[in-house]
């Protein structure tokens, strides 16, 4: 039979054990990354530009085998020529090397092509939500978005205003979208009206989305995702 202290000393163990372990878990929870102050920055600028809530994600660097699956259920990716360059979860956003190796470029003001690309995959990623069913016309909004907003993003978050990329991974549907919103408006594609359009498809819920597309959303859901 084990005595009352045997029994005391058990339960004292065992509260030592599970109060390690919730400190443990609580670490890995919080453990902030190097750029995520960074993010921090970033989302602050989106929330008070765009008058809609942000995710609070950190930037993490995502393992290579990882990002050249592009897995993860609840990912929404940008990809690049083999794997990803950068994958959205609810709670953080995953980059390539390539695109991680840009951060610190990016926070000191550089401004060539190798970092316009990383600064706009990165403002594309923090701008998906994750309240919509994904797919072409997500991607569609948030890079026409992410297309937007760069110069002034870039302006405010690296103090260095950046040129928009020649070229953007959804090229075509960035097209669609912004022929959509002349089409909405009336207005050239980069009058404030059709830009207003832009921004608010992309705070729109699926159903309004698809009403506000009309037959574009069709030919979005056309494009691979
Ligand atoms: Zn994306």
């Amino acid at each position: 039979m084990p005595s009352r202290k045997d029994i005391v000393d058990a339960l004292i163990l065992i509260a030592i054990v599970l109060t390690s372990v919730a400190f443990i878990i609580v670490a890995v929870d919080r453990e902030r990354g190097p750029h995520d102050d960074f993010a921090d920055r970033s989302a602050a600028w989106l929330e008070s530009e765009l008058s809609v809530g942000i995710l609070d994600r950190g930037f993490e660097l995502g393992e290579r085998q990882t990002m050249r699956s592009c897995m993860g259920s609840e990912a929404v990716a940008a990809q690049f020529d083999d794997g990803c360059d950068g994958i959205a979860y609810r709670k953080r956003i995953l980059f390539s090397d390539t695109i991680w190796r840009q951060l610190p470029r990016l926070e000191a003001g550089k401004a060539d092509a190798d970092a316009r690309r990383a600064a706009f995959l990165i403002l594309h990623e923090q701008l998906h939500r994750d309240d919509t069913s994904g797919g072409p016309i997500e991607e569609a909004a948030t890079d026409a978005i992410a297309y937007d907003l760069l110069p002034d993003w870039s302006e405010a978050v690296i103090g260095r205003r950046l040129e928009r990329p020649a070229r953007v991974h959804y090229e075509r549907h960035v097209l669609l979208l912004r022929l959509a919103s002349e089409e909405a408006t009336g207005a050239d594609r980069d009058d404030p009206a059709a830009v207003s359009w832009r921004r608010e498809l992309w705070g729109s819920g699926d159903e309004r989305r698809r009403e506000m597309l009309g037959s574009f959303a069709e030919d979005l859901d056309a494009l691979a995702p």
